[in-house]
Order: structure tokens, then C-alpha cells, then sequence
């Protein structure tokens, strides 16, 4: 059992408490979030996460997971200890490391003994270097730091964080690579140790090279737009080349948002810049995910024509993919604005992203939970996130409530010929 405190429960953070206290260490869940904190020791869980709940509650009632705001006791309690907190990018594009900064202080601060300090927060190359130097500032005793960044997706986080592909671990020290590679023995996963650097690298290099798939296959849509090739199918017959691969990130689409790909895209843009590096390709990334999110657009305008003003539009989709509550960079909020800059009336249908999202949206667009009366006098529906309760939805109804049976799918989740002889007009992407 290993004494762990992790500061920060976001995402990340959260997920990453539990997950090690449901494999048996003592764990301590910090945040500067005084609110986040009384929930979450009220049993009110800030995110969704599927069985993360559950997960929490059952290891609070054991005692294995606590939830604080006292970072003294935090730190002094506890072995090892996590930086999960938030790296949000700067305007400039580069990553914002105040908040990591400020958590290597508060722990140089009250360190009272060997700890190993571990980096899972998403940090540009030597901040592993930097975090030392600043508990250094703080301390004079021995400690290690180690890079682990987390590679766990929202909407499985959990299954992802029991059941990661590989687990990277960048360290200086033979005694903490022990330490680390026990704490994790349990997922049963490749481990992969090596530097500092070459850990923090592999985070971005693997977030960006997704990135660049997806911008890749959305390029290929547009292409298949204007000859009337099918995208879906281009995509199939691509991933049967083991070298590409049945899970490559090869889904058409409205351009990926969320909190990390945007960022780490940004993230190593400004790395490879600082070094010299010509990056070309991931500029390229940039701009086609930002004309991506712009592309249904002129899909709808070619149903309602130019002037959008006083016309129904419904937006079945929020979050930036299914199965989370995260709309940070959500494509849904690029289409909601241009719609709403149009005097459009928006009405949005999200299973669960609804709460953030009105933190954003105000009362600019009208919130409805069933799709059936979410689409009562639309002109148009727009499919802006892949939610499987969206694809099992009865058509016929759907077009019967609809003023006029318009459909531009940003997803691609329904079958073209089938919505076709449903009478749909009906758009989609890349097919
Ligand atoms: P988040 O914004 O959800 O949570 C960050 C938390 O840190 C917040 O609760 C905030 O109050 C807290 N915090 C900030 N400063 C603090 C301090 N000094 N002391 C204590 N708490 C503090 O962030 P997230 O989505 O969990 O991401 C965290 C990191 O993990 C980022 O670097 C991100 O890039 C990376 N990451 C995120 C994901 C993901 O899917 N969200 C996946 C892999 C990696």
C-alpha cells in the first residue's frame, strides 16, 4: 500500500485518486477548489465519468480515498505525489504552467521527507526540470520527480486508467523507477521507463499524431464531397493495412475539440518552434480542424438558404464526443455561435453536457431533453456529437414533427440511403 496524494482532481486528477485507491493504496484528493472539495466529500461527483461515482463512494466509505484542501497535511501524509492539474493553453499557443508551478511550490513547502514527485499534468519538455529546481527552492532534502504523463480518454476513463495500453514513466533515479513500476504492476500493462524529456514528448507526440489523423481523414472528405466518393468507405478500406490499422482515428467528422488534442497540437507547434523545428504538418492540422468545425455551415444554408434569421435549428449534441459531460472546445459551440450571429433559434438536446454547456450558452439557446419535442417545428437538424441514444431514434417520428425534414449530420451516424428514402434531405460528411 503506498501513500499517495494527488493534487488537482479535474479529469485527470479525480479519476487517477480513485482509480489508486480502488487498488488498495491510501489516497488523498486534493484541489484549491474549496467547492469541488465540500462536494465531493458530500458525495456530489463534479464530472461524469462512467462507474467513477460508484468507484468514489466505495472507497470513501472504506477510507481509502479522502478529498482536502489542506495541502500541508496532504503533502507531509503522503509518499508520492501526483501534479494533475491543469496545463490550459495561453493565447499565444503556449501551455500556461502557473497552475503547475504553483502546485511544485506549495509541495516544496511542506515536504518533510523522501517523496517521489510525478508529473501525469500534460507539461512542455523540461518541466520536469523545472518543477525540481522550484521544490529545490523550497527544500533542501532528497526527493525524485518523475514525467507519467496520462493517456485516459474522457467517457472511459476509468476502464482506460485500469486498463491503460502502455504506461510511460520518465524518471531520474533507479529507487523511483522501482517505486513507480510496482505502484503500477497491478494494471498489468507495458511499461515503458525512460527520461524525463523523452516521456514528456511522447504525450505530445501521440496526442498530435491523432490529431493529424483525424485532420488527414477530413481532408479526404472534403475531396470525397466534390467527386461523390464515400468517405466511410475510404476510411474502411484504409484501416485494413495493419500498418494503419483498424483503430486508427480515421472517422469523418466536424473536427476534434475537447481539452486536449487543441492543446497539444498548440503545445508541440510551439516546442518544435522553440527548438528550431519546422513543423509544417501541424500548422496544416490547425487550419483544417478550424475550417472543419466551420463546414456544416454552408451544409445548412444549402437546405435554408443565406439568411438563417428567425429559422428553427435544433443541435442533437454538446459535448465534444459521447459519453462526457466536457465541452471544452466542443465543435457544437463554433455552429451554435455562427447560427446565433445569424439570429438563428437554436434549440440543443445533450444527454449530459447540458449543465456546462449553460455556463457558456446562457440563455441564448432553449435546453430540451427529449429529442422527440426537441425537434417540434425545426426546419433543420444538425447531428453535432455521435451519442448512440441518437442513432437508435424512431426516424419516421422525428420527420413527422419536424416543419420541414431537414437533417445535416456532422457525424455521420445515420445511414444515407435509409434517411434518404425516409424523405430526408439530408447532408453529411464526406459521403
Ligand atoms: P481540469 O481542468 O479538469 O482539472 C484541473 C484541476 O486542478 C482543477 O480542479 C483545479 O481546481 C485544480 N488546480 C489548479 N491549480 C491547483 C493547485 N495549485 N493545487 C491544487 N489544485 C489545483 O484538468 P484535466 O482535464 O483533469 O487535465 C489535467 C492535466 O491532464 C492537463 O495537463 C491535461 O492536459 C492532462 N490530460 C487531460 C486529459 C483529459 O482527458 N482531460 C487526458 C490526459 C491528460
Amino acid at each position: 500500500m503506498n501513500k499517495i496524494t494527488v493534487i488537482g482532481v479535474g479529469y485527470v486528477g479525480l479519476v487517477t485518486s480513485t482509480c489508486f485507491a480502488e487498488l488498495g493504496n491510501q489516497v488523498v484528493g486534493l484541489d484549491i477548489d474549496q467547492k469541488k472539495i465540500d462536494n465531493l466529500n458530500k458525495g456530489i461527483i463534479p464530472i461524469y465519468e462512467e462507474g467513477l461515482t460508484d468507484l468514489i463512494k466505495k472507497n470513501q466509505k472504506n477510507n481509502n480515498l479522502s478529498f482536502t484542501t489542506n495541502i500541508s497535511k496532504a503533502v507531509k501524509s503522503s509518499d508520492i505525489i501526483f501534479i494533475a492539474v491543469g496545463t490550459p493553453p495561453m493565447a499565444d499557443g503556449s501551455v500556461n504552467l502557473e497552475y503547475v508551478k504553483a502546485a511544485a511550490e506549495s509541495i516544496g513547502k511542506n515536504m518533510n521527507g523522501y517523496k517521489i514527485i510525478i508529473n501525469k499534468s500534460t507539461v512542455p519538455i523540461g518541466t520536469g526540470d523545472l518543477v525540481k529546481r522550484i521544490i529545490g527552492q523550497n527544500y533542501n532534502g532528497e526527493f525524485d520527480i518523475v514525467s507519467n504523463p496520462e493517456f485516459l480518454r474522457e467517457g472511459t476513463a476509468v476502464y482506460d486508467f485500469m486498463h491503460p495500453d502502455r504506461i510511460i514513466i520518465g524518471n531520474g533515479s533507479k529507487k523511483a523507477q522501482k517505486i513507480i513500476n510496482d505502484l503500477y504492476a497491478p494494471q498489468n500493462s507495458t511499461i515503458i521507463n525512460t527520461d524525463i524529456k523523452t516521456a514528456e514528448l511522447i504525450k505530445y507526440a501521440s496526442n498530435a499524431f491523432l490529431a493529424t489523423e483525424i485532420s488527414f481523414i477530413n481532408s479526404i472528405a472534403n475531396i470525397c464531397e466534390k467527386i461523390g466518393a464515400d468517405v466511410s468507405k475510404v476510411s474502411q478500406g484504409m484501416k485494413f493495412d495493419n500498418r494503419i490499422g483498424q483503430k486508427a482515428f480515421l472517422n469523418a467528422g466536424i473536427g476534434y475539440g475537447g481539452s486536449c488534442f487543441p492543446k497539444d497540437v498548440k503545445g508541440l507547434i510551439q516546442i518544435a518552434q522553440e527548438n528550431g523545428v519546422r513543423f509544417s504538418i501541424l500548422d496544416a492540422v490547425e487550419d483544417t480542424n478550424l475550417a472543419q468545425k466551420q463546414s456544416l455551415l454552408p451544409k445548412i444554408q444549402s437546405l435554408l438558404g443565406q439568411g438563417l434569421h428567425g429559422k428553427n435549428i435544433t443541435i442533437w449534441g454538446l459535448a465534444f464526443k459521447p459519453n462526457t459531460d466536457d465541452v471544452r472546445e466542443a465543435p457544437s459551440l463554433i455552429i451554435i455561435k455562427q447560427l446565433l450571429d445569424r439570429d438563428a433559434k437554436i434549440t440543443v438536446v445533450d444527454p449530459i453536457a447540458i449543465n456546462p454547456a449553460k455556463l457558456i450558452l446562457g440563455d441564448t439557446v432553449n435546453y430540451e431533453k427529449d429529442l422527440l419535442q426537441s425537434v417540434a417545428n425545426a426546419d433543420c437538424l444538425i447531428i453535432a456529437t455521435e451519442w448512440p441514444e441518437f442513432k437508435n431514434v424512431d426516424l419516421k417520428q422525428i420527420k413527422k414533427s419536424m416543419k420541414k425534414a431537414n437533417i445535416v449530420d456532422g457525424r455521420n451516424i445515420f445511414d444515407k440511403e435509409e434517411i434518404k428514402d425516409l424523405g430526408f434531405n439530408y447532408i453529411s460528411v464526406g459521403r
